[in-house]
């Protein structure tokens, strides 16, 4: 009688417990307001298929010679993304002019030459030690069997994604709305060699890891897989709420807010076995406890095959895209106050 009677006890507390956590995740999801619609929405006009494709274009170009690290053709494409950079007025992120944060060949596997990420940023106007990192890898697989591997979705389009919203961030500025915290356009090398341009990042940071709200990475987001041939307006959501669910809710009501893509979280499931959680640079921010977005297209038939070209490019997808993770972006960059992590709750 008395061990039934604490039993039943037991399961009082544990349910009460459980309404609590679930009153817990309701809150933080209806705790999600939806800031500067107006000025996200007249800033991503900057934000177009034009644009998008005039850059892609030279950046999977023959002369980039499929962008391999420590390469001549990925050199090219550093050099591309700094004068692209100075161009525009948008501050590097390192204590010399060259945007490029070296990186010894002594870090990479045996015979790869030395190479460099490239750091560009926009100072945060009210928490300028605390940032948003936006990330893309900037190599290939450069020339194999003869033939180059161009990657212009693997990762051309996400490294040009980058550099539309640095733009978009970049007006916004200069008319008066500079972000409240820092915003760092991480253009990260070595990606296809193991993740070593983002661990190299990682080992050597330039905003302080506690101090990172989040990391976006973007790797392939110009392509439409088998799965939504017939209903291409789409992004998979890898990781958003493995670390803090304030940011799953968050991308969600900033894509219902400006984009309305169909948010695929098909690849988010932690038994899925391509795990691609672990196959791109934001793992090794994930590693740190800091809340990721992987954003990605899902494979192709030219997925790491020379046939990864630029004309199967869909710019009109790649531009909406492109607008949703600005649009993500400018909310985490100015929320009141820093994401809430689920070990926390
Ligand atoms: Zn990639």
């Amino acid at each position: 009688m008395k061990s039934l009677i604490i039993a039943s006890a037991l399961l009082i507390v544990g349910s009460c417990a459980e309404t609590k956590y679930s009153k817990k995740i309701e809150n933080l999801e209806n705790g999600v307001k939806i800031i500067d619609t107006k000025l996200i929405k007249e800033f991503s006009n900057s934000i177009t298929a034009k644009d998008l494709k005039k850059r892609l274009i030279i950046f999977s170009s023959e002369a980039f010679q499929g962008r391999a690290t420590g390469e001549e053709g990925q050199k090219k494409a550093t050099a591309f993304l700094q004068n692209f950079y100075k161009t525009e007025g948008i501050l590097p992120a390192v204590n010399d002019a060259t945007y490029y944060q070296k990186i010894p060949k002594e870090f990479f596997p045996k015979g790869i030459g030395a190479s460099e990420n490239v750091l560009a940023y926009i100072k945060g106007s009210e928490k300028p030690d605390e940032v948003l990192i936006i990330s893309g890898h900037l190599d290939h697989l450069g020339i194999e069997d003869n033939t180059i591997h161009f990657g212009a979705d693997d990762n051309g389009s996400g490294s040009m994604a980058i550099t539309e919203i640095a733009q978009a961030f970049k007006l916004a500025e200069k008319q008066g709305y500079s972000p409240k915290r820092s915003i760092l356009f991480l253009h990260l090398t070595a990606e296809e060699i193991g993740l070593q341009g983002s661990r190299f990042y990682i080992e050597n940071p330039i905003f302080k890891l506690n101090k990172t709200i989040a990391n976006l990475n973007i790797d392939m987001i110009g392509r439409v897989d088998e799965k939504h041939k017939d209903n291409p307006n789409y992004i998979y959501i890898i990781g958003a709420d493995r670390i803090s669910k304030e940011l799953n809710y968050t991308s969600a009501k900033t894509n219902k807010t400006f984009t309305n893509l169909e948010l695929d979280y098909k690849y988010n499931d932690k038994n899925d076995h391509n795990r691609y959680y672990y196959r791109s640079d934001h793992y090794n921010f994930a590693k740190q406890n800091i809340p990721v977005i992987f954003y990605f297209n899902g494979e192709h038939e030219d997925y790491h095959k020379p046939s990864d070209t630029e004309e199967k490019i869909n710019y009109k997808l790649l531009e909406k895209r492109t607008k949703l993770i600005f649009a993500t972006a400018w909310q985490l960059a100015n929320k009141p106050t820093f994401l809430i992590k689920n070990k926390d709750l």
